[in-house]
């Protein structure tokens, strides 16, 4: 039988870059990794593709996701629910595959809770190089209007505060320098 896939957690305030990270880790195909798409309230930004960055669903369908206990874990974030489908994750760890999550603190924190006893769980929290720097990048990303930009950046203190209870902190100063410390850390692992 396959030796059971890591399950990697990856968190880090909106704005962080983690989106970016994430892909170029996904470029070494030697990790064996898949993406967890979550499911989401939230509407599409431009660019973003039903199925591929999330499952785009009504309010209506994801309560009843709740209830029917599909999620794995699920957190609000700035007025949207966010979760990630159980039974995607559980079939690819038991397949050997290693199923990379991209989410927010209080998600992973189920996550972390729940899985405390398995060690094949690998926690990794992006931090950015300065709150300022935080700031221009959602700023820049011009995907938000001024009042949700200000409620993720006040969000983003509470959650860098959170960033001691992962196993491992990147700084995102360099997209390919935080990049291959993530496949290091992942290889580490395996
Ligand atoms: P965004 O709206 O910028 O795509 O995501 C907002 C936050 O929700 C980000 O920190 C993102 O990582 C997080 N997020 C995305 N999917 C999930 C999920 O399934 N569960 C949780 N708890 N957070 C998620």
């Amino acid at each position: 039988m396959a030796k059971k896939g890591l399950l990697i957690v990856l968190s880090g305030p909106s704005g962080v870059g983690k989106g970016t990270v994430r892909k170029l880790v996904f470029n070494d195909k030697s990790l064996n990794l898949c993406y967890s798409i979550s499911m989401t309230t939230r509407l599409p930004r431009e660019k973003e593709v039903e199925g591929v960055d999330y499952f785009f669903v009504s309010k209506q369908v994801f309560e009843k996701g709740i209830k029917d206990g599909e999620f794995l874990e699920h957190a609000q974030f700035v007025d949207n629910y966010y979760g990630t489908p159980r039974r995607y994750v559980e079939t690819l760890r038991n397949e050997g595959k290693n199923v990379f999550l991209e989410i927010e603190v209080q998600g992973a924190k189920q996550v972390l809770e729940k899985f405390q006893d398995d060690d094949r769980v690998v926690s990794i929290f992006l931090l950015p190089p300065s709150m300022e720097e935080l700031e221009a990048r959602i700023r820049g990303r011009r995907t938000e209007p001024e009042e949700i930009v200000r409620a993720r950046l006040s969000k983003a203190r509470s959650e860098i505060d959170l960033a001691p209870e992962y196993q491992y902190n990147v700084m995102n100063d360099d997209v390919k320098r935080a990049a291959k410390e993530i496949r290091d850390i992942i290889k580490n692992r395996l």
